[in-house]
């Protein structure tokens, strides 16, 4: 187009490809949301797993990543939420009952549906599952459902699958949510991080405080600081590495800490490394 002495590409040409090629692409990322695994980038193939933010991973991919954290090159970024196999739930899903057309392509025919309406599993339609089944469904179809039986307990809602209980406020994860609600997830879960390690680090305090009083005011600052950053991994590489630095810290080092003098242990090494950082 262009250029080749034929046709000359004017501004419309130019401003309706741009939209054109986003289309596209949002089509292409919606395709791999829908079938292929986040972290492993392999076609999804049962057992599948779904996290806090309700994203869709191969379960093996899942155990090779919390065996080996650097087994994929971003799979910190994708899922550095999961600690272990207790932050994924693995997922009912019903499987397409439609015939695979032989001249179609594997892509074209999604693998799930919606278990109460057969609704494709493709990304046109919002899906969730719930998070103490495990159970999907089309959004819409469970909301149906859910609004025959007669309410009064809010939060005792039963799965119409499994006939699992669960709370429709807080059970009910968006499969592949939009990107303001994924941002809602992860604040919901950065939430729910803060309240449940509190007891660990008052632990952890308590232990510092027994086997070492002199290091507390250091251990202190540091769960401090790690319970504002609301990111548990890192608190407990913090505390890792806090505990390490205990274990290795000699007499003289504290000192250095403390700012008191416990009995003249100095060496000409933490002498010099004093004067250098005083
Ligand atoms: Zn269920």
């Amino acid at each position: 187009m262009g250029n080749d002495g034929g046709s000359i590409a004017d501004r419309r040409d130019l401003v309706r490809s741009k939209p054109k090629a986003e289309a596209l692409d949002k089509a292409n990322q919606t395709r791999a949301r829908w079938n292929f695994c986040a972290l492993s980038k392999r076609r999804l193939q049962e057992p599948i797993v779904s996290c806090a933010l309700g994203k869709l991973y191969n379960k093996d991919a899942i155990i090779e990543f919390l065996l080996d954290r650097d087994a994929y090159g971003d799979g910190e970024q994708i899922c550095g939420h999961i600690r272990s196999l207790k932050d994924v739930k693995t997922l009912t899903l019903a499987a397409n009952p439609a015939p695979a057309l032989p001249a179609a392509e594997p892509l074209e025919r999604p693998q799930f549906v919606c278990p109460l309406t057969l609704k494709e599993m493709n990304g046109v339609m919002p899906f969730l599952y719930l998070r103490p089944c495990g159970c999907v469904f089309a959004v819409a179809a469970l909301n149906a459902v859910r609004s025959a039986p007669p309410d009064g307990q809010a939060d005792k809602d039963i799965c119409p699958q499994c006939a699992t209980k669960y709370s429709h406020a807080l059970d009910c994860i968006p499969l592949n949510p939009a990107p303001e609600e994924e941002e809602r997830l992860r604040d919901l879960l950065a939430a729910q991080r803060l309240l449940e390690p509190v007891k660990k680090s008052k632990k952890r305090k308590a232990a510092a405080a027994g086997a070492d009083a002199a290091v507390e005011p250091p251990a202190k600052k540091v769960a401090t600081a790690s319970i504002a950053t609301a990111s548990n991994s890192l608190r407990s590489t913090l505390a890792l590495e806090e505990a390490k630095r205990k274990a290795g810290m000699t007499d003289a080092v504290r000192a250095l800490y403390t700012g008191k003098d416990t009995g003249r242990k100095e060496t000409f090494m933490t002498m010099g490394t004093f004067t250098r950082y005083a």
